[in-house]
């Protein structure tokens, strides 16, 4: 007697999955439970990325000001204080692009990634090679 697969959540869905945010038909295998394909996800990523990096920027700046302006520290462990607002960015960074990141994973906005069809440039769109 063949030994059963357990039913997973890719059961419910065939071979092939429209993505809900490219809108694109992908193999089943590139989607993860909320239907967002592997070029979604590494877009999402990228963008929530970026913006933790700003915010880090942000919060060591905020950092090193408050060291300079309250603490006022000697001038003999200067690297012991850049070391300190550097690891904040760092942290910080890398906290706010897991709460960016988590947070369109929660919105999951539909059809965020699609490119409607008049937006396509024209070397890519209806005046291609094969047109
Ligand atoms: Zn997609």
């Amino acid at each position: 007697m063949p030994e059963r697969r357990p039913f997973t959540w890719r059961d419910r869905f065939g071979d092939e999955i429209t993505c809900v945010r490219c809108l694109e038909v992908k193999d089943s295998a590139d989607m993860d439970r909320l239907l967002w394909c592997r070029e979604c996800r590494l877009a999402a990523r990228g963008r929530a990325t970026r913006r933790g990096w700003v915010v880090g920027a942000v919060g060591a700046l905020a950092l090193a000001l408050w060291i300079y302006l309250v603490i006022q520290p000697s001038d003999l462990v200067v690297g012991g204080w850049l070391a300190t607002v550097v690891a904040a960015a760092w942290i910080v960074g890398r906290v706010a692009r897991e709460m960016f990141f988590g947070w369109e994973r929660f919105q999951n906005r539909r059809a965020m990634e699609a490119v409607p069809p008049g937006s396509v440039p024209p070397e890519l769109g209806d005046a291609g090679p094969l047109s």
